[in-house]
């Protein structure tokens, strides 16, 4: 995400830079449509008229000022108009020359990349030439394009010192601007245009699409974390609820023992374990005697709290690892772990101790018929049940409070 978000600045970035070379570009555009709409008037319009003038008698032979003749001190003359224009806008400067290797005037003397540019347009036909280039640390749009080839109208003033006007020779003297050859580039047309001003302008809304795309990106993964957080806890408390309600509906709400529904569960896997490890098992089936005439005498309310101290005293008799269970009613099944008969039997002995001691609640003896039984190899969990209730019933005729064991 983090790699995507720094490509799609990156691009964004490159966009702005693209975007202030147009603007540049349009820039140096504006003062190229300026520069030649003013050549075209000095070469269509003014000269052929002072010529003319010149020619009828009225301007004597030798007339030359540069200021109305010369394309390149007017162009000069006007872009320096046009840059303060410019400024007055608060737009940025552009360069702007007309660079010669062979200048009448200092001003127009190309610098050496400029003398390298118009060598390649003369030797190789470079016909124009953009870059961004850095000056002082800035960056700038360059273009350079030849001014034109010398041509048979421009001998007169670049050819033989003898044949130009005498007042030309007379002020730029004889040295600079002659023996030109025609079809040759004399000049290029050198421009310059800053991207800062426009690089600023788009980099502010960069930052404010960084910063607001950031902002969308962190609040949308907030707002992702969030929703998964609250996902996470109400997954949880869904988890811990049906945990609760697996728990509840395995366990007999009255006594707190597992209920019969757990019971033939776990009972059922403890004899798959005691099968394949060999080991013994043992179920033990308690009836409490006479239960009926509690509830009849004392009210349901006293039979529901014999019921809970039946289960107490069972389970504290148990040992930890055997399976108490409510079976149903007023019976309990007690399955013991890795016992057999004599383990059984002992713990029923011990539950008929603790129940003849003395009374269970109040003045109430209770009393609990024991039927017993130790599982049978291939013996399911139903057919252990049946034999240890069998053996219950047994024990409840031969007068009950006591225990017997199946020996079938
Ligand atoms: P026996 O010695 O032959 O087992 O006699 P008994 O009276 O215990 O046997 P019987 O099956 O006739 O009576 C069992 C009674 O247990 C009947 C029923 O009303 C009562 N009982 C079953 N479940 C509950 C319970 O949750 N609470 C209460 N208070 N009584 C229950
Ligand atoms: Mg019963
Ligand atoms: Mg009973």
């Amino acid at each position: 995400m983090a790699v995507a978000y720094a490509a799609l600045i990156g691009a964004s970035h490159r966009q702005v830079r693209a975007f202030a070379v147009r603007q540049a570009t349009l820039q140096i555009e504006d003062m190229l449509v300026t520069h030649r709409a003013v050549h075209r008037y000095l070469e269509e319009v003014q000269k052929p008229e002072l010529y003319r003038l010149q020619r009828e008698g009225s301007l004597y032979p030798e007339y030359f000022s540069p200021e109305v003749l010369s394309s390149t001190f007017v162009a000069r003359t006007v872009h320096g108009y046009a840059q303060e224009e410019r400024s007055a806008l608060g737009r940025p400067d552009v360069y702007f020359k007309l660079a010669s290797d062979n200048a009448r005037n200092p001003l127009n003397e190309a610098d050496a990349f400029e003398l390298a540019l118009l060598r390649r347009m003369n030797d190789e036909h470079l016909e124009a030439f953009h870059e961004v280039v850095e000056v002082e640390g800035e960056a700038f749009l360059y273009v350079a394009l030849p001014r034109g080839a010398t041509g048979p109208t421009c001998m007169r003033c670049h050819g033989d010192p003898a044949d130009a006007p005498a007042e030309l020779v007379a002020r730029y003297g004889a040295e600079r601007g002659f023996y030109e050859r025609q079809g040759r580039h004399r000049a290029l047309l050198s421009l310059r245009a800053p991207l800062a001003p426009y690089l600023e302008g788009a980099r502010g809304l960069l930052v404010a699409f960084a910063l607001g795309s950031l902002a969308v990106l962190v609040g949308g993964f907030g707002m992702v974390w969030f929703f998964l957080r609250r996902l996470d806890a109400q997954e949880q408390l869904i988890l811990e609820r049906s945990e609760a309600l697996r728990e509840a509906s395995r366990t007999d709400f009255l006594t707190g023992l597992s209920n019969r529904l757990a019971f033939v569960d776990e009972g059922t896997r403890e004899i798959e374990a005691a099968r394949r490890y060999q080991q013994p098992l043992s179920l033990l089936m308690l009836d409490v005697d006479h239960f009926k005439r509690v509830n009849d005498t004392w009210g349901h309310e006293r039979g529901d709290q014999v019921l809970v101290a039946v289960a107490a005293v069972i389970r504290e008799q148990a040992r930890a690892s055997d399976l108490v269970a409510r079976w149903g009613g007023e019976e309990f099944a007690v399955l013991l772990r890795q016992a057999g008969r004599e383990e059984a039997l002992a713990l029923a002995r011990r539950i008929h101790r603790r129940l003849n001691r003395g009374p269970l609640i109040g003045d109430l003896h209770i009393t609990v018929s024991v039927g017993g039984a130790t599982l049978r190899e291939a013996e399911a969990l139903g057919a252990l049940t049946c034999r240890a209730d069998e053996a219950m019933f047994r024990a409840k005729a031969e007068g009950r409070n006591g225990c017997v064991f199946s020996d079938r």
